[in-house]
């Protein structure tokens, strides 16, 4: 029996980050500039603060300026669209996220749509969206690029792959199947509607999971050899009550006969903040008029 190899997703997210402060040192150098990214974080959802806290230390650790910008839960949908406002008159912000979810009083869509396009690192906006799915030059969301990045580590040149997406939602799958597309993949965009699931993905060379179902994907699901890419990130109970991350695949089984899948944690995850760094990267030089640089991982 083989066993896959496991996409070392932390690896390469650390060599990413590694060559993205080069680059950012290189531009402070001959430009006398530094990226800024603000993160906006309304409300105090535990693993959000977590999340806005990694971005915000990720940002420095590549020479970027981080303002954080932390709103209490009860701030209304008006002040939030001021705050963004703000930011996008702001020379220093180059990147400005909104940490989602947001509280109830809030609509997530306006505030996506009130971000200065150039600036909407996360690639959220609707023109981004569409950029994408024109073959324009926008900002991409994060975790799908940090998925192609890995992908086209192990597979080189992805054309003619049969690509089966799980999960359609417009931050992961829809931009996740756009990218395969652009890179001449055939793609499968499945759902929660989908008939026959298991036999779609049978069919698939590349298959990316995100639906947020503890390990939905079984090893017989997935063809012998096929690359795995679990986006998937949810808590299970255990005996001892702290509870363990798993993906959207049954890592034990697929690990038997994919030929390659990312785990959970460290596949797909460390991508996401590095990719977030990149676009950052890239809006900076965009706003200056200078070429954003082909970041590539620093060497082993
Ligand atoms: P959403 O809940 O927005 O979308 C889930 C998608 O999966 C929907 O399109 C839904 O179909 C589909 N789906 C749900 N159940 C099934 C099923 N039984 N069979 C087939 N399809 C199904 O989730 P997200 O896209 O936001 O996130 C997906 C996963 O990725 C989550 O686990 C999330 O935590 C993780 N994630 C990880 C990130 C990372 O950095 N690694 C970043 C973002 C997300 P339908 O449209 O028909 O309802």
């Amino acid at each position: 029996m083989t066993t896959a190899t496991i996409i070392d997703g932390k690896n390469f997210a650390a060599r990413l980050r590694a060559s993205i402060a080069g680059h950012t040192a290189q531009l402070k150098a001959a430009h006398g500039f530094t990226p800024g990214l603000a993160v906006v974080l309304v409300g105090d959802d535990p693993a959000s603060q977590i999340y806005v806290r990694n971005k915000g230390l990720q940002a420095r650790e590549v020479g970027m300026n981080s303002f954080e910008h932390r709103l209490p839960a009860t701030t209304t949908q008006a002040e939030l669209l001021a705050r963004i406002a703000d930011l996008n008159q702001d020379p220093a912000v180059n990147g400005i996220l909104v940490q989602l979810p947001l509280p109830a009083q809030i609509d997530a869509q306006a505030v996506i749509e009130a971000i200065a396009v150039s600036k909407d690192v996360d690639g959220f906006h609707p023109l981004n969206a569409g950029l994408l799915a024109v073959g324009g030059t926008g900002m991409v969301p994060c975790t799908p690029l940090g998925c192609l990045m890995l992908l086209k580590d192990r597979l080189g040149n992805l054309a003619g792959q049969r690509a089966v997406v799980l999960g359609r939602s417009n931050i992961v799958g829809k931009p996740i199947a756009a990218l395969l597309l652009r890179e001449n993949c055939t793609v499968t965009l499945a759902h929660s509607r989908t008939r026959d699931l298991a036999e779609e993905c049978r069919r698939a060379d590349i298959l990316v999971a995100a639906v947020g179902k503890a390990q939905m994907v079984k090893g017989d699901w997935i063809k012998p050899g096929a690359t795995v890419i679990d986006v998937g990130i949810n808590r299970i109970p255990t005996p001892d009550g702290k509870g363990q991350l798993v993906g959207d695949v049954e890592f034990d089984s697929a690990v038997q006969v994919a030929g390659a899948i990312t785990p959970v944690p460290g596949g797909v995850g460390p991508m996401t903040i590095a990719c977030l760094l990149l676009n950052t990267l890239t809006a900076a030089c965009r706003q200056q008029g200078i070429p954003a640089p082909e970041v590539k991982p620093a060497a082993e």
